[in-house]
Formats: C-alpha cells, sequence, structure tokens
C-alpha cells in the first residue's frame, strides 16, 4: 500500500491503488492565508482516496516557525473531525511536537523519524503515535540509531521518502540495522497499517 502526498492544489489524476495525504506543510505555511485553511483542505476530504492528513508540521530550518505552529494545530483539528490520521514533518523541533501533541486524540505518523532516546521515550508515553523511519535513520550511524531500538514494532512505519528505491530496499536494509526478521517486521507493519489507517478505508 503506497501513500503519497499531493503537493498541488487541487489534486491530479491519482494513480492505481495509491492514496493520499493532503496538507500545508511547513515549508510553504507562509503562501497561505491560515484563516482559509480549512476552506482549503474541506473540499479535498470529500476525496475518497485522501487517507490522511499531511505532511504538516514543523521545520526550524525554514521561516515563519509562529505561523508553522498554528498551521499544525488548525490541521490537526480538521483532521481529528475528519477522523484521520496526521502524517507529521519535523526538523528540529520534537520537543515542540511533543507538548502540542500531548491532548491530541487522534493517529499519529512520524515521518522519517530520527531523534534521540529522549524524545522517544517521550513520544511513546503518547498513545496514538507511530514512527517511520525513512533514509534519516538508515544514513545514521550505529549509536545514532539506537533511539529506533526503543520503538516496540506495533508502532514502526517504512518509508522510502527522499528515494527512488522500492519499499522492499528500506525493508532489507531498516530490518537488518534492528536485527529483526525482514518478513515478520514486514507483517507487522502491513498490519500496523491497518491499525492506523482502519476507520479510512479498510471495512
Ligand atoms: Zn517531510
Amino acid at each position: 500500500m503506497i501513500i503519497r502526498n499531493a503537493y498541488h492544489f487541487p489534486i491530479s489524476k491519482n494513480r492505481l491503488n495509491q492514496f493520499l495525504s493532503i496538507g500545508i506543510h511547513p515549508w510553504y505555511v507562509g503562501k497561505f492565508n491560515i484563516d482559509k485553511i480549512p476552506d482549503i483542505l474541506q473540499p479535498l476530504l470529500k476525496n475518497p482516496e485522501v487517507v490522511a492528513i499531511g505532511e504538516i508540521g514543523l521545520d526550524k530550518l525554514k521561516p515563519d516557525f509562529e505561523l508553522q505552529c498554528v498551521a499544525f494545530l488548525v490541521q490537526t483539528e480538521i483532521a481529528l473531525a475528519a477522523k484521520l490520521p496526521i502524517i507529521i514533518h519535523c526538523v528540529k523541533a520534537y520537543p515542540e511536537i511533543v507538548s502540542m501533541l500531548k491532548n491530541f486524540q487522534g493517529r499519529v505518523i512520524l515521518h522519517n523519524y530520527y531523534t534521540s532516546e529522549v524524545l522517544t521515550e517521550a513520544f511513546l508515553k503518547l498513545p496514538n503515535v507511530y514512527f517511520s523511519l525513512g533514509k534519516r535513520f538508515r544514513l545514521a550511524s550505529g549509536l545514532n540509531q539506537k533511539y529506533a531500538q526503543k520503538i516496540p514494532l506495533e508502532r514502526l512505519f517504512v518509508e522510502t521518502d527522499q528515494t527512488r528505491e522500492p519499499v522492499s530496499i528500506a525493508y532489507e536494509e531498516i530490518s537488518g540495522k534492528l536485527h529483526i526478521d525482514r518478513l515478520a517486521f514486514a507483517t507487522q507493519v502491513e498490519s500496523n497499517f491497518k491499525q492506523v489507517f482502519k476507520s479510512t478505508f479498510i471495512n
């Protein structure tokens, strides 16, 4: 199952068996009137291929951080009302994301997740947070990958964002680094996927 981001509105014709997440990415919040975000997203939610709100989040390497925070919170509200999971893009702002999610009741995927063991423990205290490992994890050295050992398998996802490889290569490499069987890992991730997206298209 593949989920890709619709970066350009309106949504262009989708590919077969691919689903979409929609949202105002933190890189682009300056291009939008924050008050108009609900008006932009609501009509797109009617598209049955839309299964998540994202990427939304915070990026300290990009401008408009205050605006990013407001846009993030507005979109978490939209996701909650639509009963859709959120997919978070976060760079150098994990402590802020942890505190902003404290009272969020929806499902959360932290995309391209890469941080410390301490922050991972903080995220694990939140009930519905899932961690997607991708390029940042794969490129890290052994010591900097230790945070991922803290994450239970039933909270993990795998992604190919920023690469053009088939997902099987990511499974191979990540399962090797986590010292787990690749097939068992893939089966678990599939079950995690069903858990997170159950209300959207799995009957
Ligand atoms: Zn991202």
